[in-house]
């Protein structure tokens, strides 16, 4: 079943896949093997050819199988499948979410280049960016949320070397505040310091709310990257990455995914395979849940701030719009101040029964931890209160469970908390609903 003008949801058991070429299994099955027979020695001379670009596939000429570092059944079956949520012509997917980033900037950054980013990323990814590509002469240069874009061009042009600008990298809505970056504007600066010859490549982390929520392709993004081991696995069960592009893109990515080895194995191609099926029910559950769980905060006295996008309304004119525009739900992902300190929101975590204390997101069970001391413990305290990232700030994941429990697992935990100061930071840009 190949027909693209179905929904997504209604493709992820069939498309690309055809069971005749597997005994009729239902399912494809998990293609544990190295390499691949040829029928003949030409058919493997063609193969080669195209596989290592010395030549263009012919029109109707079928890509053959050569070696499980190059292709495999599993991980191409699933590359077409993600393909569709995003509406990319293309995909490879990698071993983690850090293989799929470093592998995207590695292969359109050379020495010189500039790099700019957003800040917060995922703490892998900034790592990566400050500490190994700079060794490789990469010059970086970060914005905050909430700068304009005029104020962007200005960072870019403070660094000496915007004609050497290649990639705009960002992560939005950003973790863990849940603040949005506006694509297009990213788009309209790529492009300004873009010339005929040299693209300024925008690149998009969408782990947080991709692949159901939200579509950078749609807004101006030459690529998207995932931690697959997030929604898509969506089962804490499997480390994994995705790159959605052009056929162009893609074709530069996977060329570097072969000379580097950071594909996904057969098995991680097939549990992701499995997961897809459900992506839309789980991500639509947990949503639902979320939104719940945050009224539910928002209204209790011991809690502060709530940072959950499903707030978001006219009283917010800029931000609401933007959130209208690039994303379809409030997501799953939530943040909050416990009102105290961070002795306050350890004895909440630590009394926490059915939400497991643990960082990652996007699965089905609920999780929760801290990130100024866990995700986010690389910024310096001057960053963390830039960003909002107070000790008194919980995360959550939320998952699958009835909502009603997952809310009382919350409230009993909130009734181990008794701050000895209140200290409470009301944010204008967050909406508080009436206590009731
Ligand atoms: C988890 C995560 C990553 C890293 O992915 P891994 O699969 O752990 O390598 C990258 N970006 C974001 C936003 C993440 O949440």
């Amino acid at each position: 079943m190949n027909d693209r003008s179905l929904h997504p949801e209604s493709l992820m058991m069939s498309y690309g896949y055809n069971p005749e070429w597997s005994e009729g299994a239902v399912k494809c099955p998990i293609f544990q093997t190295s390499t691949f027979v040829f029928k003949t020695a030409e058919e493997g001379k063609a193969f080669f050819e195209v596989a290592y670009g010395k030549r263009a596939q012919r029109a109707n000429e079928k890509m053959g199988l050569i070696y499980s570092r190059l292709n495999n059944p599993d991980l191409e079956i699933l590359e077409n499948r993600l393909t569709l949520w995003d509406g990319a012509e293309d995909c490879a997917v990698f071993e983690s979410g850090m293989s799929a980033i470093s592998t995207v900037l590695l292969e359109y950054l050379k020495p010189g280049d500039l790099l700019l980013y957003s800040s917060p990323l995922y703490g892998g990814t900034e790592h990566f960016i400050q500490h190994v590509l700079t060794q490789f002469g990469v010059r970086i240069a970060r914005f905050k949320t909430g700068q304009s874009e005029a104020q962007l061009d200005e960072v870019v042009r403070a660094t000496g070397c915007a004609d050497r600008l290649k990639m705009i990298y960002i992560e939005t809505p950003a973790n863990p505040t849940n603040d949005l970056i506006d694509i297009e504007c990213c788009r309209r600066i790529a492009d300004r310091f873009s010339t005929p010859d040299s693209r300024v490549m925008l690149a998009v982390d969408n782990t947080y709310f991709g692949p159901l929520w939200q579509h950078p392709l749609k807004h101006g993004a030459d690529i998207v990257v995932y931690s697959a081991t997030k929604y898509i696995g969506g089962h804490s069960d499997v480390i994994a990455g995705a790159v959605l592009g052009s056929f162009e893109v893609i074709k530069r990515i996977k060329a570097l995914r072969t000379f580097l080895g950071n594909m996904a194995g057969p098995w991680t191609g097939w549990l992701l395979l499995r997961s897809l099926e459900t992506l839309k029910p789980r991500m639509e559950t947990q949503a639902r849940n979320a939104r719940h769980v945050a009224e539910f905060l928002a209204r209790h006295p011991k809690v502060g701030r709530v940072n959950y996008l499903g707030f978001l309304d006219e009283s917010d004119p800029v931000r609401y719009a933007l959130f209208r525009k690039q994303c379809t739900s409030g997501g799953a992902m939530l943040s909050f101040d416990i009102k105290g300190t961070e002795k306050d929101a350890f004895a909440f975590l630590n009394h926490l029964r059915l939400i497991k204390l643990a960082v990652s997101l996007g699965s089905t069970e609920s999780l929760a931890e801290h990130p100024a001391t866990m995700t986010h413990c690389d910024l310096d305290d001057a960053e963390k209160e830039e960003l909002n990232i107070t000790e008194r700030l919980v995360r959550i994941s939320v998952g699958v469970e009835h909502h009603e429990d997952i809310i009382n697992d919350i409230a009993q935990a909130l009734e181990h908390v008794h701050p000895a100061v209140e200290t409470d930071v009301y944010d204008i840009t967050s909406k508080e609903l009436e206590p009731v």
